[in-house]
């Protein structure tokens, strides 16, 4: 995160498009999966609203849709990554 923030603040957000779009997915599912664990250790409790756990499950699930869909991130970083080798993903067939 710090070389993509250093990145956009020397050469702009549109060279940093593929650290951009990892960060979103990455975290995004670290944060889903962080919260699952948490939900787990803590059992049936994990799963009422007597803790905030089930509330920040639900409400931060929707970081894998609501800045763009993990597959779309992922699209753009296997774009990136299969220009590096000659193939351009817009013109399979
Ligand atoms: C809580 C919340 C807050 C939001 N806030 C904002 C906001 O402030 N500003 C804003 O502009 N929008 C906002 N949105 C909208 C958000 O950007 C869209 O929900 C998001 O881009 C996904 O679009 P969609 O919901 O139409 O899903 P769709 O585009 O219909 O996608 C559905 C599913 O299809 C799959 N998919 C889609 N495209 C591809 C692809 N290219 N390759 C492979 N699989 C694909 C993915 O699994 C995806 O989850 C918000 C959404 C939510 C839920």
């Amino acid at each position: 995160m710090l070389d993509a923030a250093a990145k956009i603040d020397s050469v702009g957000a549109a060279a940093a498009r593929v650290e951009i779009s990892t960060i979103k997915f990455v975290v995004a599912n670290v944060l889903q999966r962080v919260l699952d664990r948490a939900i787990q250790v803590h059992g049936g409790l994990g799963v009422t609203d007597d803790t905030l756990l089930a509330f920040w499950w639900r409400h931060e699930r929707g970081a894998r849709i609501y800045d763009g869909a993990d597959e779309v991130h992922k699209d753009v970083v296997a774009r990136h990554v299969l220009r590096q080798y000659g193939f351009d993903a817009r013109n399979r067939q």
